[in-house]
């Protein structure tokens, strides 16, 4: 039997995983000789396809020179140069990058910024709102702003309180008058929240606009504006950021998975001056207290970098509405099977739910799926009974009929 516990497996139940000898493009291979479409692009980190050439050679190119170096009093130039690229491209306003290595660091640092920005205001704001459904990580911070469930039912006693929005319906005015009610108190600190899609959480889809009147209320109120952009960043929803489609900036923002083109590990939180500022003094008690040993690995911040090159020398937006329409045709032939509801997309992310009695994650039915698409040569990982396809920007049209004929040729 093997060491290994796997993450999200049920090692009572499911069988030994199949192991991956190799990655390129859109394609895992397995050691049996089988290759999979990568449909979920491993875990949304996946953009430009599987060790992009690029990339890999800045990784190789940076290992001739650097590897971890203690960032608390040291820095180095990839470090340096891909902070400056991340403000140039990032929403207005967020002018300071701070390093970690997962979404959920990345998460957790937002969260002690916001409330360490109030408190060194002499403000004793702490509350926190979120939107239910929503999905910030599995430590026990990000687990505490996220959806409460199965998942983290034996951590309860020692999550946080936070004030819970509801979902979007429609134009979302459910969301912003709840919003604006719990705002008007003057004890929120910071909103919190996926923008545009929420990932885990079911892949639920909801329009700018809605994003827009948040921002609005934040203002209004003087509430910071968290964007986890931790999946919907890097062209995920069709445009760099999700923020972008709402023309907003948050006052802190998270990026990881697509950071690195999803070849090494690597978060930033981006904060605006004003959080900055309120960090920054003679007082040496207003430090901001958070590292982790491997901050700003100089090989991830190079590979990093060449992402951010990427984008700047290729035509990416070109490629994103491609993508984007791609997905459009296929999702709008499954729409017409009365087998599945719910129809939804964001640029490179489609979403359906197929329709069951025994919904819910633990449900049967996501397992079968998924083992009929591994069948099927693709590697897609539905989420209770919502199906979805987020695949790395280089697949082709016929790669996309792979997955979407997997998901057609279903029998539930
Ligand atoms: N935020 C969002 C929106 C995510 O989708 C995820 C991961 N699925 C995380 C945070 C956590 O990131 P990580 O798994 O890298 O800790």
């Amino acid at each position: 039997m093997s060491a290994v516990w796997h993450p999200f497996f049920q090692h009572a139940t499911e069988p030994q995983p199949p192991q991956i000898t190799r990655t390129e493009g859109a394609y895992l291979e397995t050691a049996d000789g089988r290759r999979l479409l990568d449909g979920v692009s491993s875990w949304w980190v996946v953009t430009h396809g599987h060790r992009q050439p690029q990339i890999v050679q800045a990784i190789r190119e940076a290992t001739e020179s650097l590897d971890q170096v203690i960032f608390a009093g040291l820095t180095h130039a990839p470090a340096e140069e891909l902070a400056t690229e991340l403000v140039g491209m990032a929403p207005a306003g967020l002018d300071h990058v701070f390093y970690s290595d997962s979404g959920s660091t990345a998460v957790e640092v937002a969260l002690k910024m916001a409330l360490g920005y109030w408190r060194h205001e002499g403000d004793g704001r702490h509350r926190i709102a979120v939107i239910e459904d929503s999905y910030h990580g599995d430590t026990i911070g990000t687990m505490s702003v996220g959806e409460r469930g199965v998942f983290n039912a034996a951590y309860d006693p020692l999550m946080f309180a936070v004030d819970r929005l509801p979902f979007p319906a429609g134009d979302g005015q459910n969301t912003l008058d709840a919003f604006e009610a719990l705002a008007k108190s003057g004890q929120m600190a910071a909103l919190i929240l996926e923008p545009l899609v929420l990932g885990a959480g079911g892949m639920r889809m909801y329009p700018a606009t809605v994003l827009a009147g948040l921002r609005q209320i934040c203002d209004r109120h003087d509430v910071l504006l968290i964007a986890d952009e931790v999946m919907t960043g890097w062209g995920r929803t069709g445009r760099l950021w999700a923020c972008d489609h709402a023309g907003i900036a948050p006052d802190i923002m998270c990026t990881s998975k697509g950071l690195t083109g999803g070849v090494v590990p690597l978060a930033a939180t981006l904060a605006s001056g004003r959080i900055f500022d309120a960090h920054c003094s003679t007082d040496r008690t207003r430090t901001f207290y958070h590292s982790s040993s491997y901050t700003a690995n100089p090989i991830a911040c190079a590979a990093a970098l060449a992402q951010v090159r990427l984008w700047q020398d290729s035509p990416m937006q070109s490629r994103l509405d491609d993508l984007g329409a791609m997905q459009s045709a296929r999702l709008a032939r499954l729409a017409a099977d009365d087998r599945f509801e719910n129809p939804r997309q964001w640029g490179t992310v489609a979403a359906l739910d197929l329709k069951v009695r025994d919904g819910g994650y633990l449900a049967e039915t996501g397992p079968r799926m998924r083992a009929h698409f591994m069948e099927k040569g693709v590697l897609l990982r539905p989420l209770g009974n919502t199906v979805y396809v987020l695949p790395p920007y280089c697949v082709t049209e016929e790669d996309l009929d792979l997955a979407w004929d997997a998901i057609a040729s279903f029998q539930g």
